[in-house]
């Protein structure tokens, strides 16, 4: 097994612990025996076109042949996708009466973002992970709580590879998740309790 090979599609997340004072790697999808470990040094803009994902590996002096970057054309245009189903809405309407409409405006787009992104196996992103999160939310909006525990513990699991070393800017993260989770809560309580308004809320 070889540890640490660069990947615009790593399959290994790695952080600091400050407390242990080591570095951390852990598994941000599943690893075959014999499997290769691969991190990304560009976390941040794994999502970009393969020329200016390039472009930033300039300063490690090597060109990337990950499968992102051997195959940019379906690649480049997945990533795109999953922006645009992904991007997070700053306003929405919400019709409190219309159930069909937070199945059709929240929810699909959050699946079909997941499915795009296990794909082209970007389980080590931040949208992967809110992404979880916003379909247990909306599971529970529409009372669906089977639906919601299978997202929260995916969500929970992917919080455990995401944001489990011990760092400031981890407890960050988790606290900032938190206050948004409970402040998402009160919102569509406060929906669900005046049925038959509609409402914009601000996510
Ligand atoms: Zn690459």
């Amino acid at each position: 097994m070889t540890v640490s090979l660069y990947s615009c599609r790593p399959n290994a997340l790695q952080d600091w612990d400050s407390p242990s004072f080591s570095l951390q790697l852990r598994a941000s999808r599943d690893i075959k025996k014999d499997e290769e470990i691969f991190i990304s040094y560009i976390p941040a803009g794994i999502m970009d076109p393969a020329p200016t994902r390039q472009e930033r590996l300039e300063p490690y002096r090597f060109k990337c042949n990950c499968q992102a970057c051997s195959n940019p054309i379906v690649s480049d245009e997945r990533c795109r996708k999953i922006e645009e189903v992904g991007v997070l809405r700053r306003t929405i309407e919400v019709n409190g009466n219309d159930m069909g409409w937070v199945q059709e405006q929240l929810i699909n787009p959050s699946l079909e973002c997941m499915k795009l992104m296990e794909e082209e196996g970007l389980q080590c992103e931040e949208l992967y992970r809110v992404s979880l999160l916003r379909l247990a939310e909306n599971y529970s909006f529409l009372g669906d709580t089977v639906e919601e525990t299978k997202w929260r513990r995916m969500y929970d699991a992917s919080c455990q590879v995401q944001c489990s070393a011990r760092n400031p800017m981890n407890e960050a993260t988790r606290i900032k998740e938190e206050t948004e989770r409970r402040a998402q809560k009160e919102v569509l309580a406060k929906i669900s309790a005046k049925k038959g308004q509609s409402f914009v809320v601000e996510l």
